[in-house]
């Protein structure tokens, strides 16, 4: 349920500071400490998981909910003209604290924020074999 040395858990368990702004039976929303643009959070479940790929069901979807009732109210109240809900799941993928989180990042039109992703054409016979090898149970 828990971590020990999890900061989001301490932040859970009250021992370390946080600017909470939505929480609900299963999941807490709080502001990110570096943000990428004005009003940045981060909504985690109550409970420990790592990532994505270990979380159960439940906090899953209470988590996911509990995103977009956050990214409708950024969009409401700060004027958000979009929101980007980012997951990272393992290091390779730029996660950097293991408990699982998503980002809430309003997305103004002018904002100057940019992903170290730059997307570009990619090669359509890599994008059909990698198909291949996701489609089906
Ligand atoms: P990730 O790199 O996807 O694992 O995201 C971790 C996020 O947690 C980063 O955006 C950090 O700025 C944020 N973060 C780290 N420590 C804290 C903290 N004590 N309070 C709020 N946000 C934090
Ligand atoms: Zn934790």
């Amino acid at each position: 349920m828990s971590d020990p040395d999890c900061i989001f858990c301490k932040i859970l368990a009250g021992e370390l500071p946080a600017t909470i702004v939505d929480e609900d039976e299963l999941t807490i929303a709080f502001m990110d400490i570096a943000p990428a643009t004005r009003g940045h959070a981060l909504v985690i479940p109550r409970a420990h998981s790592r990532d994505v790929f270990e979380a159960g069901p439940e906090d899953l979807q209470a988590t996911i909910l509990a995103a977009q009732r956050l990214a409708r109210r950024v969009r409401e109240r700060l004027g958000a003209d979009g929101v980007n809900l980012l997951n990272s799941a393992g290091a390779a993928a730029w996660q950097t604290v293991f408990h699982l989180h998503i980002h809430v990042i309003p997305r103004y039109r002018d904002d100057p924020l940019r992903l170290p992703w730059v997307p570009s054409a990619g090669d359509p016979e890599e994008i059909a074999a990698a198909a291949q090898e996701l489609a089906g149970g």
